[in-house]
């Protein structure tokens, strides 16, 4: 099945990737337990927030890098919402996350890494692909990748570290 969308992603996305991709090798490389996954919001071409993995945090199993940027892109547009915001992340997202952003109003997602190429413990749902949640969706919602994933995979594959 694939998961690639049909357009391409813009150098707006592109650039706040390749940001995301950075900071996350950098996350990976400081010692401590994260997994070093990144993601922001853009509204239009502009990113209004930016969250890291923060499941560590608290033993918050709920705190990933997509809900943590949605979380502080929502506190900074009381009125405007996300909806028709873009996320962008490190790696494709989970099906919490894919939740999150179906409520959210969220039409756009762009991934680095894709989940064929990483870890099983990054998915909860084995049986559940995006082409599912892009198909049971009530607004459409589309995804793009993997993007630049060569350049993140070691991150997340499994003979990568955690
Ligand atoms: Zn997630």
């Amino acid at each position: 099945m694939k998961d690639t969308g049909n357009t391409e992603p813009t150098s707006a996305e592109l650039g706040a990737l390749g940001h995301a991709i950075r900071r996350a090798l950098e996350l990976a490389e400081s010692h401590d337990d994260r997994a070093p996954i990144v993601a922001a919001v853009l509204i239009g071409d502009e990113v209004v927030a930016w969250g890291d993995n923060e499941v560590h945090v608290d033993k918050d199993p709920s705190r990933h890098a997509e809900i943590v940027a949605m979380a502080h892109a929502a506190g900074d547009r009381p009125e405007g919402g996300l909806k028709g915001a873009t996320v962008i992340t490190t790696l494709q997202p989970c099906e919490m996350c894919l939740g999150a952003m179906g409520m959210a109003g969220i039409e756009r997602v762009v991934f680095a890494a894709g989940r064929d190429a990483v870890k099983e413990g990054y998915f909860a749902y084995p049986g559940l692909f995006l082409a599912d949640f892009m198909q049971a969706a009530r607004h459409p919602i589309e995804f793009l990748g993997p993007v630049m994933e060569a350049d993140v995979l070691r991150l997340y594959a499994p003979s990568g570290q955690d």
